[in-house]
């Protein structure tokens, strides 16, 4: 004879809701802020790598970061369905006869059935859910990516990653799959689609570079100490831009400073003959 089952009792309900799967989303978090912080070391000190060393990194956390996307995307995709499979085995639990004194008997004489959680699991969980796709992390990754507007804001572990393969390339390169700030940076900072990684007004190269937060151009922190030597406002220097700034609508650029240091790790003698000049 097998093990009889019972429909939840209804004192039992909320403790039912509780029921859950090992959560996982705490680890993961875990896991990925270690996974920030190596990157962010790994750009601190790029410019004691040597290249391929640095391209090997590159990949490797480029690997280690989609795995983790990954897992996030599966756990997501666990709890919902859990969460689903929980909302309808109450719904049967609810519509099967009350266990009473007087029905006690034909569920255990197998009479009266009801599936167990377990069961109901593993019928419903393979065919429903197979399809569903949960991405609540990279949605998000997305939307603070999707934040151009706003100049300088931090670089995401997403973000750096798309860049660094391209600027490893060419420290020089515009980035490709930066459509949504080169639109509307456009021709700024580019000759000849190249982005110039010295500071137009010092005419040196960029040592503490810093991007305008109203309209994205950058200038290294001498410059703009030379320039903006009131608190008044004036035209941004670059050329046609019309912007009117404060030395206080600067903050540093990292994508800039990034750049300069893989410049300096890839042309070590040129940049060390320009510092002597
Ligand atoms: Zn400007």
């Amino acid at each position: 004879m097998s093990v009889p089952h019972f429909p939840i009792h209804r004192d039992q309900r909320d403790n039912f809701h509780d029921l859950a799967a090992y959560d996982l989303s705490v680890d993961l978090e875990s896991i990925e802020k270690q996974f920030d912080k190596t990157l962010l070391q790994l750009v601190d000190y790029i410019d004691m790598l040597d290249e391929p060393a640095l391209v090997q990194a590159v990949i490797d956390l480029n690997e280690s970061y989609q795995d983790l996307l990954q897992q996030q995307a599966q756990a997501a995709q666990c709890d919902a369905e859990l969460d689903e499979i929980k909302k309808r085995y109450l719904q049967i639990s609810s519509a099967a006869t009350p266990v009473t004194i007087d029905t006690v008997r034909d569920y255990i004489d197998g009479t009266t059935q009801i599936q167990s959680l377990q069961q109901f699991y593993d019928d419903t969980h393979q065919e429903d859910f197979k399809n569903i796709r949960i991405s609540n992390n990279s949605n998000n990754k997305r939307k603070t990516r999707g934040s151009a507007a706003t100049y300088g804001a931090p670089l995401s572990t997403e973000r750096l990653l798309t860049i660094l393969p391209y600027i490893i390339d060419d420290p020089t390169c515009v980035v490709p799959d930066d459509t949504e700030t080169e639109e509307t940076e456009d021709d700024i900072q580019i000759e000849g689609g190249k982005i110039e990684l010295s500071c137009p007004i010092t005419c040196k190269p960029f040592e503490n570079p810093m991007i305008s937060k109203k309209c994205g151009h950058v200038f290294d922190k001498e410059g703009i100490q030379i320039y903006f030597n009131t608190p008044d406002k004036k035209k941004c220097p670059q050329g046609a831009c019309g912007h009117e700034l404060t030395a206080t609508d600067f903050k540093p650029d990292q994508v800039m400073l990034l750049r300069c240091k893989i410049n300096k790790m890839k042309r070590p003698t040129t940049t060390e003959n320009l510092d002597t000049l």
